[in-house]
């Protein structure tokens, strides 16, 4: 993604860790029950060396896409130029879906996609948390799928905008108003929605699999409408992994190749 696109996905993506950290100041939901610091330094450490990947494996991805311009799908079909970037947005989104599904059910990407899952407390640092293993895995299915389906640039940087927004602000620690989540629920994936896929209890962990559009949870049974000690009540992370000396930065490195040091039920 080049010039003026790259430029508005940064500013969107900058602007919305700004805009949910002010946020949460103002409008906090859940007391946070871990210490900021080594939690913000191992996120936002971890957030920095997938910026950095991302940074060096774009123009590569640029350059594989660019040795399969003209075939996929659409370019075949080469519908209206606003359809196409509504079906980009839409297969994106549905394959980002069955990839995060994927990467709860299979064991060996549950060992990579958990990293995320292990934050104690969820706000706007959590959306940057993820193992730079399954940074490369989403890119390497994202670029496949361009491919495939013969995306066009415009689409991908659409879905690339939208995602940079939301996946910021479904992690905001921030209380919405009812009506306010009841009505962007219907089309997006809000922090009351997504919160309830970072509950410690595991069949809500495995719920709410949706990154931009809320509706592929809802159309393959995955949906959760509200956890089940409530958004305040509910333990967040994950039961096996409670123990914060192990969430340094080199520890989230290692995370996918160690067992949890010990079982403790967080209730
Ligand atoms: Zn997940």
């Amino acid at each position: 993604m080049e010039g003026p696109w790259s430029d508005l996905i940064a500013k969107l993506f900058f602007g919305s860790l700004i805009v949910v950290a002010v946020a949460e100041l103002l409008w906090p939901l859940r007391r946070p029950g871990h210490r900021f610091g080594p939690r913000w330094f191992a996120n936002i450490a971890l957030g920095t060396v997938n910026l950095l990947l991302a940074r060096w494996l774009v123009p590569v991805s640029g350059a594989l896409l660019a040795s399969g311009a003209g075939l996929g799908l659409l370019n075949q079909l080469s519908p209206p130029p606003l359809l196409a970037i509504g079906i980009g947005v839409v297969v994106l989104d549905s394959v980002a879906y069955w990839t995060h599904r994927a990467m709860h059910a299979v064991p060996v990407l549950w060992r990579i996609h958990r990293v995320h899952h292990t934050d104690l407390d969820v706000d706007f640092t959590t959306g940057v948390r993820h193992h730079p293993i399954e940074v490369l895995i989403t890119l390497a299915i994202s670029v496949a799928t361009i491919f495939v389906f013969g995306l066009p640039p415009q689409a991908v940087a659409v879905y690339q905008a939208g995602r940079a927004v939301i996946d910021i602000t479904s992690h905001g620690n921030v209380r919405l108003p009812s009506m306010l989540d009841t009505v962007l629920r219907l089309v997006v994936v809000t922090p009351d929605m997504h919160r309830i896929h970072h509950s410690a209890d595991r069949p809500e962990t495995d719920s709410n699999y949706g990154t931009l559009l809320s509706v592929w949870d809802r159309l393959f049974c995955s949906y959760r409408r509200a956890p089940k000690l409530g958004q305040t009540g509910m333990v967040l992370g994950l039961r096996e992994w409670r123990d914060e000396t192990a969430m340094s930065i080199s520890g989230l490195i290692l995370m996918p190749f160690r067992s949890p040091a010990a079982s403790v039920d967080p209730e």
